[in-house]
């Protein structure tokens, strides 16, 4: 039997736990949605305002020298290579991780279609995976003339790796189920076939441990405002190691890719390295929002955020199993710690309305249809109390059928 006090107990030995105030969480709110959209960092506000007031209200076209916006996307590519395990250089920011899965799976196909005496039309992917990736996929491989073949759900996607396979994207970290691919194995198997591997990081960028160097990673790409808190719409990376961006190119072109966007001549030639993945104008204001939201995470040893990740994950799945085991809630989150990320999704039928009624009592989560409550946990500023409060208020919510209100039957636009 878990308690109140073996959870105050955790927090008491939490290495992580001044993290918390480093953010502007909201008032009376357990926030399990950190994997979704990551709390305000303090000192993000000023430093956004003061980019309006000073540098664009003032300095104006001078900024771009003056503040260093141009070379923004690279330098907060440099803060988010520390925590995906690679080197400075090697990673950009702009544009939307469906831009920037495009970009890299067209540069990819390209590079192995050219390849002399091969055939390779294969793009392996998973039905499983974010809707966006599938789309992208779908969208360039119409382009590019490419086979589309999808594992079949927790399969492993190794066995469709083969002599034809030109590319391998998948997601490390399942968005449903929390289910975390073995990425050094997978990676393996893709370059044994003589396949190049993309992997989408979104949901393992500031979560899980990363190591892209060590697992001879070709492509990643990855959202910013998810565990990194780098505020709605915040711009996605991209990453590729120098021994690949230096040998493709990408289709979208656009001037900030170039070698050198201010000689305004005629023809495209690329810019070094993973420069080249730019494309137009960088997005200033939520570069510099994202900038200041990742400054907290030079003080982070991404061993501990994971061991307090696992520990959070696995109170909450205990606490589901010993208080609302009657419910019929399935956890459909892998119990093995070395195979889940940093959420727990359970199945139930009426999961959004229990959502919704979550939510108006101060515990919000999200919901992915048809029928997963998704529960985020950021370990940088959660705590085993409040995993232990939220098991409490789920448990009220089933046991007084709340969740049975009228106002909760009518889906919003975002759930
Ligand atoms: C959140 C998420 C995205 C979002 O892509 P956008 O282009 O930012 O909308 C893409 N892929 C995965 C796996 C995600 O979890």
């Amino acid at each position: 039997m878990i308690l109140l006090k073996d959870a105050e107990a955790l927090d008491a030995k939490d290495p992580l736990a001044s993290f918390r105030t480093r953010f502007a969480l909201p008032q009376n709110t357990i926030y399990l949605d950190g994997n979704s959209l990551g709390v305000l960092p303090k000192g993000v506000t000023e430093r956004v305002a003061g980019t309006i007031a000073g540098e664009w209200g003032q300095d104006l076209i001078a900024s771009w020298n003056k503040a260093g916006w141009i070379s923004l996307p690279l330098a907060v590519g440099d803060m988010i290579a520390p925590l995906i395990g690679a080197d400075a250089g090697d990673v950009v920011v702009g544009d939307s991780t469906s831009v920037n899965l495009f970009k890299c799976l067209s540069a990819a196909f390209a590079a192995q279609s050219a390849r002399p005496g091969q055939n390779r039309k294969v793009i392996v992917s998973e039905a499983e995976n974010f809707p966006t990736d599938n789309y992208i996929i779908q969208g360039a491989a119409k382009l590019l003339g490419a086979e589309i073949r999808y594992t079949a759900p927790g399969a492993s996607p190794i066995p469709l790796i083969d002599g034809q396979t030109a590319v391998v994207l998948l997601t490390h970290v399942n968005y449903r189920t929390a289910a975390m691919y073995d990425m050094a194995a997978i990676t393996k198997a893709a370059h044994d076939n003589g396949a190049l591997m993309i992997w989408d990081l979104s949901h393992s960028t500031g979560a899980v441990s990363l190591n892209l160097k060590a697992c001879d990673v070709d492509f990643a790409v990855g959202c910013s405002y998810k565990y990194l808190n780098g505020g709605p719409g915040a711009p996605a990376f991209t990453y590729a190691p120098k021994r690949i961006a230096n040998t493709l190119t990408q289709p979208l072109s656009g001037w900030m890719g170039h070698k050198n966007p201010f000689a305004f001549v005629l023809d495209y030639e690329p810019g070094d390295a993973i420069k080249r993945f730019l494309c137009g104008t960088p997005q200033v204001l939520s570069l510099v929002a994202l900038q200041a939201a990742l400054a907290l995470w030079r003080d982070v040893d991404m061993a501990t955020l994971r061991a307090k990740s696992l520990s959070l994950t696995s109170l909450f799945m205990d606490l589901v199993a010993q208080e609302c085991g009657r419910f019929g809630l399935q956890i459909v989150t892998p119990r093995d710690p070395a195979r889940r990320g940093s959420h727990v999704s359970l199945r139930f039928e009426h999961g959004y309305q229990v959502m919704r009624a979550m939510a108006d009592r101060g515990v919000v989560g999200d919901f992915r249809a048809p029928d997963l409550m998704r529960f985020g946990f950021t370990p940088l500023y959660i705590s085993h109390a409040e995993t232990f409060e939220a098991v409490q208020r789920l448990k009220a919510v089933l046991e007084s059928v709340a969740w049975q209100n009228e106002k909760y039957q009518t889906r919003l636009a975002v759930t």
